[in-house]
């Protein structure tokens, strides 16, 4: 018989439909479907009673709301969300894989940007022009048009000139503790690695954002930072930013990729548009194709703290020190403040396509998450927009929207990024690429020309998590190396960066 189920541990009293399973249709031996199950959605494996748990990936996602026979599509409405794992006596260290145990990576090395102040490589050879306020965006943009057809040609090796603005006029709260997310966030994007140390910042001249706030001191120079409110008309502010653009294409046009340890890169991980193929196909791959890069001396950044919050002890047990727990349970407690704040919770994270997708609740959606991040240890916990210290993997503490987690990421000197999606969203970054993994076969089918890795064949056990794991470990390496390029950057498909602001906004 055709397998029509996956079970994930042996503990799970439910499993996944690979396929929408008619009323009547015998699963197992012993299990026929009660009623009609859609495809992703869970299914009972034995009788449970009014209150019992349901078992996924060996943890408890929720109770029964009333009893369910085996054969029962459990749908979110079926059951009760299980609290979230407390924040306090979190036990680290109980779960730490040696790195010589993680599988062993088939390349050690990519073709990137080496960049004269060190750290992570880039991965693209961009002009990066990033503005301080958003209303200096508009005259940003307009200039890079102008650049792009008068300048960029003269230097072949520059790929682009792009714009990074932040969404908000000057009305955050500047001096607010909460500011200093979104301002860290501008001063890592200025100093992207992508962008060769290069500085071009549009500020406009009355912002609450100052120079000072996300630039060096000797940075503030007027070959770096242009102010449109000193500039006599229009026209005169076009011509100075492409004066400006000018000797640092030039420079920028002497970068050349070399062959570099994969210790120089830093590759992001983000899932979105998750359904129940999420956890079983795309994030397990995704945290083989982790394990690879991090055995190969390579780093890691994985996010979404309300993706992670139910998940909370299973990083912990990751974790080789209290201080990086402590971190974590830092960055967790003050979300959970913040969600507490808008007069919400973690539930409020799934959204309604993720439930079609069968994922009933948080719980389950966390668990899933979690996968991308592979088995490793996990040495340093970073903030929003914050640079990790150390190298290997990395929890990066941000929201799960995916234009602010892809962007805080990005601030974090992400050199490419891989999406894992299980509903389908064309996201992409003009910054980095994004690599998008499709968790079922009926997306890749669909969306052919959008999806670039394809997990769906582990659900029907036509390769493994480590065929389409290794399949991914090689792509990440081709593309961030630029010999190949994404299906999204191929059609020029591109969403906006979007800075987080915790802070009040006057
Ligand atoms: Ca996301």
């Amino acid at each position: 018989m055709k397998h029509k189920i996956i079970q994930i541990d042996d503990r799970d009293n439910v499993a996944i439909a690979i396929e929408a399973i008619a009323s009547g249709t015998r699963v197992t031996p012993e299990i026929t479907a009660q009623e009609d199950i859609p495809q992703a959605h869970k299914i009972a494996l034995c009788d449970i009673a009014q209150g019992g748990e349901i078992v996924r990936y060996g943890v408890c996602i929720g109770y029964a709301l009333a009893s369910l026979p085996a054969g029962s599509w459990v749908d979110e409405h079926r059951l009760r969300v299980a609290e979230s794992p407390a924040l306090e006596d979190l036990a680290w260290g109980t779960n730490l894989v040696p790195v010589e145990a993680l599988p062993t990576p088939t390349i050690s090395s990519f073709e990137g940007y080496e960049n004269p102040h060190g750290g992570f490589a880039g991965t693209r050879n961009l002009l990066g022009i990033v503005t301080t306020v958003q209303c200096s965006a508009g005259v940003a943009e307009q200039a890079v048009k102008r650049i792009r057809a008068e300048l960029l040609p003269k230097y072949p090796q520059v790929e682009d000139v792009i714009v990074i603005s932040p969404p908000y006029g000057c009305g955050v709260a500047i001096d607010a503790p909460e500011a200093k997310v979104p301002i860290r966030t501008i001063r890592n994007l200025i100093h992207h690695p992508n962008f060769g140390g290069e500085i071009l910042v549009v500020s406009l001249g009355c912002e609450k954002l100052t120079p000072e706030r996300v630039m060096e001191e000797a940075e503030i120079t007027p070959e770096n930072r242009i102010v449109l409110q000193d500039c006599k008309g229009y026209g005169a502010m076009l011509d100075a930013i492409c004066s400006m653009a000018e000797p640092k294409l030039r420079r920028l046009n002497q970068r050349h990729r070399t062959v570099l340890p994969l210790s120089k890169l830093l590759v992001g991980m983000q899932c979105g548009g998750s359904d129940a193929f999420s956890g079983l196909t795309g994030n397990p791959a995704a945290g083989y194709a982790a394990d690879m890069l991090i055995r190969a001396g390579g780093s890691v950044m994985f996010s979404e703290n309300t993706e992670v919050r139910d998940g909370v002890h299973l990083l912990a047990a990751r974790m080789p020190d209290q201080e990086t727990r402590d971190r974590l349970i830092e960055e967790l407690r003050w979300c959970d403040h913040y969600l507490e704040a808008g007069g919400v919770d973690r539930c409020a994270n799934p959204t309604p396509g993720n439930k079609k997708g069968g994922l009933s609740n948080i719980v389950e959606k966390a668990v899933g998450s979690i996968a991308k991040s592979g088995s490793s240890p996990i040495i340093e916990v970073v903030g929003t927009g914050e640079c990790p210290q150390k190298r290997g993997m990395i929890y990066a503490a941000t929201p799960a929207n995916d234009m602010i987690c892809g962007t805080s990421q990005l601030a974090s000197g992400m050199g490419i990024q891989v999406f894992i999606t299980g509903r389908g969203t064309p996201y992409n970054m003009t910054t980095v690429p994004v690599i998008k993994v499709g968790t079922r076969n009926d997306l890749k089918d669909m969306w052919f020309d959008l999806i670039d890795v394809n997990a769906g064949a582990i659900a029907t056990g036509e390769k493994t998590v480590a065929e389409v794991g290794e399949e991914l470990f090689r792509l990440i390496i081709d593309i961030a190396s630029g010999r190949v390029r994404t299906f999204a950057d191929h059609h020029g498909i591109y969403n906006d960066t979007y800075i987080f602001n915790p802070a009040p906004i006057t």
